[in-house]
């Protein structure tokens, strides 16, 4: 957790034990490790001679060498109609990464992002159209949740956190870990694991890591971007199934379910002319037959550039999947005013900023 270009420790990236050794190494007695935490985590201080109740000597100690985390808000985009704010941060490195709150959710929800840019480049995404950077630490991945909690009025805290921003996140699955321990921890976010969902392509060798972690990732929700039934049309609009195809990718689930015992969650967007006749909808229907699973159908936020457009055949879609006895439901599109789209506050910062020279 430490920041190479200015060798700061990110105190949002400790676990407990590592920042008591830290206060241990300082000369400082293993109980002030959580009271430090308490200040972060319960006050939501984000400068380090801000927390209560440490003595002046600790605080010195903190001061030149920690910091709570290293994002700074460049951006953000209110959605007038459902209450959603996107936020463009920028890292010390001077990459930016967005994340959004949508308070409108039966949870408080806020969805983060876990690398700069994305590799795998799905045709319908706008973090798609990004050049892969690198992968986010994990004091990046908790301090978009420190920074939108200590931009919202005072009080306000998220109940629910889903891994759907930019990036694929199995594909940071070290740090992806590390930040879902700190965000169930009593001393850390105390978020249930239950309310914590991460999104994938479908990428094989990290759900194959996932079963592997058995009780660290025990409960949190495994959320799969499928979007298409076929080979054909699914390696179409997402890369990756030409290395993971669905047979390769069905094979892994039934392995998850069998281990783990959990529902899936199945994400489809529905593309015009692309994965939304009835047949599509006959076909998912027959391929979830063999997995516990519950469905998003999701309307599509057009992305510039893609070629894509939203479907109209959305109800009678999700009307064949409920017929056929898919437990389904609709999310219409929110925040169309916000480019609710993950990566297209950025591109639009970008375009502003730079004329889009940079990607
Ligand atoms: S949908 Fe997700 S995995 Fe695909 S390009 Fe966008 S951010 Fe990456």
């Amino acid at each position: 957790m430490i920041d190479a270009k200015n060798t700061k420790i990110f105190l949002s990236g400790l676990l407990l034990e590592e920042l008591q050794a830290q206060c241990v190494n300082g000369g400082f007695e293993v109980y002030r490790a959580k009271q430090i935490l308490d200040g972060i985590y319960r006050e939501g201080v984000v400068e380090t001679d801000q927390i209560r109740n440490l003595p002046k000597d600790l605080k010195e100690f903190l001061n030149p060498a920690f910091q709570v985390h290293n994002l700074s808000v460049v951006e953000r985009a209110h959605s007038k109609g459902d209450h959603s704010i996107k936020y463009l941060f920028r890292l010390s490195d001077d990459e930016l990464v967005e994340a959004v709150w949508m308070p409108q959710a039966r949870f408080k929800t806020i969805c983060v992002s876990t690398q700069v840019g994305c590799p795998m480049r799905c045709s319908f995404c706008a973090s798609g159209q990004v050049r892969f950077k690198r992968h986010l630490e994990t004091h990046e991945m908790v301090g978009q949740i420190l920074a939108i909690v200590a931009d919202l009025e005072k009080g306000e805290r998220p109940g629910h956190i889903v891994f759907m921003g930019m990036g694929e996140p199995l594909l940071n699955f070290e740090n992806l870990l590390k930040t879902i321990q700190i965000l169930k921890a009593p001393w850390g976010l105390g978020i249930g694991a239950r309310k914590i969902t991460v999104s994938t392509v479908g990428y094989v060798p990290g759900i194959l890591k996932w079963i592997e972690a058995g009780d660290k990732l025990n409960q949190v929700r495994l959320s799969i971007s499928l979007h298409a039934t076929q080979d054909k049309t699914r390696s179409r609009i997402m890369p990756i199934n030409d290395q993971y195809s669905l047979s390769k990718l069905w094979a892994t689930l039934r392995k998850y379910s069998e281990e783990t015992g959990r529902l899936v969650t199945f994400e489809y967007v529905l593309l015009k002319d692309v994965n939304d006749r009835l047949s599509d909808a006959q076909a998912l229907a027959k391929m979830l037959e063999e997995i516990a699973h519950s469905v998003n159908v999701i309307e599509y936020n057009e992305v510039a550039g893609t070629g894509l457009e939203r479907s109209p055949r959305g109800e009678d879609f999700v009307a064949e999947l409920r017929n056929l006895g898919v437990a389904v439901t609709y999310r219409r599109s929110k925040g169309r005013d916000i480019e609710a789209a993950c990566g297209q506050l950025r591109g639009k910062f970008i375009q502003k900023t730079y004329g889009g020279l940079r990607t």
